[in-house]
């Protein structure tokens, strides 16, 4: 299971993810920035298996829907547990359910949420989770899209993800995630990377010029005329 590696530094956040399928935050978490800014100690991230948290000789965390719905439905106790041995051990600033029918996630939410110190992620299956969790214990519920995951994990890594590259540190160059698209409600301007010149594919010549204040006013245009081509209601 995913765990954090290293002890976590002082005021950085803390991200706990209730999963009865832990297996599949596994990659996500555990590669490349992520990796990097849980083993530097910028995030603690921890993974808990709601079975866990089951009792009985089959450790049981689903059963059928009541009315007869077809499909199962992720049952109170083992949620209620696994979420109760947290909050008992530290103040959480959100206890977040990952919900189709949730407020739809977005960078303002990501840059909010990236400033806290202890957020709980619980991820759904199946058909849902029992309702009493989300009426007594969740604080917020987050969607990621209009449309319907078989699981709240990707969601969850989604999130995790979007969080993380915020935290200073977490990318290589810091001024980073700031030129990245919906900061300043602009999409990112087009990148280019060497050679100059492949099979006749030119790079701007204003991106090879060496003026740094060019290049950053040819960005901002790029950024902006790109916005209204593409998502024009961002300018609004
Ligand atoms: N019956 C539910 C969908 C269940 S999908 C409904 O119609 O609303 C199973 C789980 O996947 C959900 O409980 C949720 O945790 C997760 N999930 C599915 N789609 C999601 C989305 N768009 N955003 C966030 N989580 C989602």
């Amino acid at each position: 299971m995913a765990k954090g590696k290293y002890i976590r530094k002082r005021g950085s956040l803390r991200i706990d993810i209730i999963s009865g399928v832990p297996q599949l935050l596994e990659s996500p978490l555990n590669h490349s920035i992520v990796k990097r800014a849980r083993d530097k100690g910028l995030v603690y991230i921890e993974v808990h298996d709601i079975r866990d948290y089951a009792t009985g000789k089959y450790r049981k965390i689903d059963d059928y829907c009541y009315g007869g719905n077809a499909g199962m439905v992720l049952m109170v106790e083992p949620i209620y547990k696994a979420i109760t041995a947290l909050t008992k051990q530290r103040k959480y600033d959100e206890v977040i359910f990952l919900s189709p029918d949730g407020e739809q996630f977005d960078q303002p939410m990501a840059n909010s949420l990236s400033l806290k110190k202890n957020l709980i992620l619980l991820c759904g299956h199946y058909k849902g989770i029992d309702h009493r969790i989300r009426e007594h214990l969740i604080t917020k519920e987050i969607s990621i899209g209009n449309y319907v995951l078989s699981g709240g994990e990707i969601a969850a890594a989604a999130i995790t993800d979007t969080l993380v590259r915020l935290i200073p540190g977490a990318l290589t160059d810091e001024t980073s995630a700031l030129t990245d698209s919906y900061q300043n409600s602009l999409l990112s301007p087009p990148v280019y990377t060497r050679p100059a010149n492949f099979k006749g594919w030119k790079v701007p010549d204003v991106l090879l010029s060496g003026d740094h204040n060019k290049i950053s006013k040819w960005q901002d245009a790029q950024a902006l005329a790109r916005t209204k081509a593409l998502r024009p209601e961002l300018l609004k």
